[in-house]
């Protein structure tokens, strides 16, 4: 499962940011994930759930904000949001357009004590 390897990994880069900042205590972790990553938001928070268990991580809760996928046209300038996987601009119809956002796996911000 592609999610639990990252689910690991996030807590282990959440760990490191604990040492940093002296904090014995994580109530939450905010993520940001873009749909263009492909994971599945629930099963992210199954194996971060799963892998916190008796971690300095445990209890600890994964807020998860997902980012759509938003597409700038480079023929008309415009930008919008790409529905159902369709890269075409909804303005002009080009398909000539970058992708702004969508490719998030970030963590947001740490609550803790
Ligand atoms: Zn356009």
């Amino acid at each position: 499962m592609h999610e639990l390897s990252i689910a690991r990994e996030i807590i282990a880069i959440v760990q490191d940011e604990m040492n940093n900042l002296n904090l014995t205590k994580i109530e939450a972790v905010n993520i940001r994930l873009g749909a263009l990553t492909g994971i599945n938001a629930d099963a992210l928070s199954f194996g971060f759930e799963a892998s916190v268990v008796d971690t300095n991580l445990d209890g600890a809760e994964l807020i998860i904000e997902e980012v759509p996928i938003r597409g700038k046209c480079r023929s008309c300038g415009k930008d919008f949001e790409v529905a159902e996987f369709m890269f075409l601009c909804s303005h002009c119809s080009s398909t000539d357009l970058d992708v702004i956002t969508g490719e998030e796996l970030d963590i947001d911000h740490l609550v803790g004590s």
